[in-house]
């Protein structure tokens, strides 16, 4: 059965097509500038990658170019072959805790969220439109980056603010990345053979996040009420003072879209080295000696390992701790310090196995405490995943 994973941004459509249950990948591909001039597309197939520049004013001139594509490049006859499409979707709040098939109720509750995701669930809506206009067979089904951490209790949910704002502004934590904590924590068993584990899921790209996951539950997750919660990003600041706030809006006569700009654009990596938001960067500013790169460096790192210790607690003891995304799977420095960091606890890591770059790899040493792997996350194939469970 072939079925289509989707993640639709507001200006582009990234997609994956998969024969399932096999989950061999058919075709993948990105259409960018969507409404935009210079809009294009690129496509991945059979090892090559082809660009083309084409007009594309809104999501479903995207999706027809892509049926034409598939059957072009004859990977189906009709578009009736795709029996399901499945859309990743940033926010779904506190109503979903797992995949769903799309229904009018459903959009609109999504709609409703855009408020607690406005660049993102506002794209998704419009992904899943075109896609029910263009391929009016399949099964439309929303992935939920939120789902996952629905099993957070209470108790960790919660914000010390006025109790009565969780419930009449949503105010609470529900965490992001929940896609990816939940492929790495699930291969992680499968790999562990067993399903009564305590793992530490590390999701390090642009945007980061931890889990603490027991028994393939997640119990916690440092990001909060939005990606900006928990550890030092690219450029967004994670947790910080909140009366910080109202002073620094107060003292430079900042507006709330002012400050929202510098806490999620303009801090983090960024902010602190004042040089990129990129990882890579950071660590070409190391090697040149750049004090402020060294200095964002450190605070990121021990940002990560402040996480990894309280998780490590609230777990009792921890079987695995795994890094993902791009500089989780990317960057042996990075993980490096911050195994370096755990020390304490025993955990040890050996430099040769270190020296992997997005392979599925455990990377301690064999008398370290606790086992810690590289495993690359697949967002795309735990969609289609959950989209295969219900279509077929
Ligand atoms: P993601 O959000 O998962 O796509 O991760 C993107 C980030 O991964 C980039 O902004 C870089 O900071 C980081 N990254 C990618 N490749 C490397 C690398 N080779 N070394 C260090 N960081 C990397």
């Amino acid at each position: 059965m072939k079925i289509l994973s989707v993640n639709a941004g507001s200006s582009s459509l990234k997609f994956q097509l998969f024969e399932m249950p096999e989950e061999e990948v058919l075709i993948s591909g990105n259409f960018e500038r969507i409404g935009i001039d210079g809009s294009f597309y690129t496509i991945k197939l059979d090892g090559d990658k082809i660009k083309k520049e084409i007009n594309l004013p809104d999501h479903k001139v995207a999706f027809e170019i892509l049926v034409k594509e598939l059957i072009d490049n004859k990977i189906v006859s009709s578009l009736e072959e795709i029996k399901g499409i499945g859309h990743r979707v940033v926010q779904g709040g506190s109503y979903f805790d797992k995949t769903e098939i799309v229904t009018e109720d459903i959009i609109s509750k999504i709609d409703e969220l855009s408020a607690l995701a406005p660049l993102h669930n506002p794209a998704a809506i419009v992904g899943i439109k075109a896609a029910h206009e263009v391929f009016k067979n399949a099964v439309n089904t929303v992935v939920f980056d939120t789902a996952f951490h629905q099993t957070m209790e209470e108790e960790v949910y919660l914000y010390a603010l006025p109790y009565e704002w969780a419930k009449d502004y949503k105010i609470r934590r529900y965490g992001a990345h929940g896609t990816s904590h939940k492929y790495i924590a699930d291969r992680m068993n499968e790999i562990l053979g067993k399903t009564d584990t305590k793992l530490i899921t590390c999701h390090i790209g642009n945007g980061a996040s931890i889990s603490a996951v027991k028994n393939g539950i997640c119990i916690n997750t440092s990001m909060g009420l939005t990606p900006n919660a928990g550890l030092i990003m690219g450029s967004r600041c994670g947790d910080i003072d909140a009366t910080i706030v109202p002073y620094i809006m107060d003292k430079l006569k900042l507006s709330t879209k002012e400050i929202d700009n510098i806490l999620n654009k303009q801090s983090g990596l960024l902010g602190i080295s004042g040089v990129s938001s990129d990882s890579r960067d950071i660590e070409e500013g190391i090697s040149k000696g750049n004090d402020r790169c060294i200095l964002a460096r450190k605070m990121y790192v021990r940002r990560i390992i402040d996480y990894i210790a309280k998780y490590y607690v609230e777990l009792g003891g921890c079987d695995a701790i795994i890094f993902t995304a791009g500089v989780g799977e990317n960057s042996k420095e990075t993980r490096k310090a911050v195994i370096d960091g755990l020390e304490v606890l025993g955990i040890k890591i050996d430099e040769e196995r270190n020296k992997v770059r997005g392979e599925e790899v455990k990377i301690s040493s064999d008398d370290s405490k606790v086992l810690v792997y590289v495993i690359p996350t697949n967002e795309e194939l735990m969609i289609a995943r959950d989209t295969y469970n219900l279509a077929k």
